[in-house]
């Protein structure tokens, strides 16, 4: 197969769709990979580690088009990228076609094979090419609420973990999922006092028995979730409801009367957020304060750290992208059931309920 890697061109995305390492994988494989220059200067990868891993180098996104049947990504392929796509083209990278009927519209014309990484399926149900990134923005919304919860931020001057002698701060997650587990790994790691609520008691037990009793576990109830949010020096908000907006768990009214210099950081903000008083923020302005309560609500934080985001993402990816590439799309989707619930549209038809039930597309 000939893989082709074009640069990231959405605004403010520095990853790459393969890294160094896992084109050496494909060209072991004896697949063929052409990288665009600088596809990798926004993870510290030259064009030279590209040729070194066995990559040929190619000036435009054009050439790479032109040149791979299979393109592998990070981000939905913007208008530009959409109008170089072929019938023969294989696509492999998130696309999140639902809210996005110019996106899908231009993939159906294009007759291509469009296969998504958001709905690509592990055997539990969960969604595995996800989770790396819900693993980095749990880790995140710990060091970027540390950092918020200094003076200098508009914060109450409180060091995340405290010194021998002086108390750590109290940091409360609401959701105990992926986001969620990984912010509480985090936040007991850097020593501070740590609860998590959680309307699954299932999901409760498990973190018990994983984090022991340094981790307080708490059944969200909307008294329970008052009373550990009026005593929190750092709220992180981590729940999601499945194909649903986030549920507004805090109020305008709770965050009016939480401690002054607090700070909530809403994770769920790619959903609408859980905290009444969210905007979505950026990377480049990630704060605001209401109430005298810092707000970090930034809706993409792995663009913060793009070089750990890249790898991981391709640790999930790359399976795949190597099943595709050696039995090619058809025997690849067919030989395994998880898998096809990825390919989103195929010569010209939406092969996805929930994109066909959102846009109005024959299933
Ligand atoms: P998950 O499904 O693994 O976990 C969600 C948890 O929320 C579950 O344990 C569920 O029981 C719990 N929950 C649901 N409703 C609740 C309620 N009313 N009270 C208490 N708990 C409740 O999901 P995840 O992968 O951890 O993702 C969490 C959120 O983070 C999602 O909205 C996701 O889109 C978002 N996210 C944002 C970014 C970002 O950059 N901002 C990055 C990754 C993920």
């Amino acid at each position: 197969m000939r893989v082709g890697v074009p640069k990231e061109i959405k605004n403010h995305e520095y990853r790459v769709g393969l890294t160094p390492d896992s084109v050496r994988e494909m060209v072991a494989h004896g697949h063929e990979v052409f990288v665009e220059a600088m596809a990798g200067a926004g993870i510290g990868a030259t064009d030279a580690d590209y040729r070194d891993a066995g990559a040929a180098v190619l000036t435009s996104a054009r050439e790479v088009f032109d040149a791979a049947t299979m393109i592998v990504k990070v981000k939905e392929p913007q208008a530009g990228e959409r109008a170089m796509l072929r019938p023969d083209h294989i696509l492999f990278t998130y696309l999140h076609l639902a809210p996005d009927a110019e996106q899908t519209a231009d993939l159906v014309r294009s007759g291509a094979t469009c296969i998504a990484y958001e709905t690509v399926l592990a055997a539990d149900g969960s969604l595995p090419l996800l989770a790396p990134m819900s693993q980095v923005a749990g880790r995140l919304a710990v060091t970027s609420g540390a950092k918020c919860l200094e003076r200098e931020q508009g914060g109450s001057g409180t060091l995340i973990g405290g010194v021998p002698g002086v108390a750590p701060a109290k940091v409360v997650v609401i959701g105990g999922g992926v986001v969620g587990s990984n912010s509480i790994a985090m936040a007991l790691g850097l020593g501070a006092d740590v609860t998590v609520l959680d309307r699954n008691v299932t999901v409760l037990t498990e973190l018990s028995h994983t984090f022991g009793p340094a981790l307080k576990t708490v059944y969200s109830t909307r008294s329970a979730l008052e009373k550990h949010v009026l005593e929190a020096d750092l709220v992180i908000g981590a729940v999601l409801v499945a194909g649903a907006a986030a549920p507004k768990l805090v109020t305008a009214d709770l965050v009016r009367r939480m401690k002054a210099g607090s700070v909530l950081v809403d994770v769920a903000i790619d959903q609408g957020g859980c905290f009444e008083t969210s905007r979505p923020t950026t990377h480049s302005d990630p704060t605001y304060i209401v109430d005298d309560v810092v707000h970090y609500c930034v809706a993409n934080m792995p663009g913060a750290v793009p070089r750990t985001s890249t790898f991981a993402l391709n640790n999930v990816t790359l399976p795949f992208a190597l099943a595709l590439a050696n039995k090619g799309p058809k025997a690849a989707l067919i030989d395994d059931p998880l898998f096809l619930p990825g390919l989103n549209v195929i010569g010209g038809h939406v092969t996805c309920k929930a994109v066909s039930e959102a846009l109005g597309y024959d299933y």
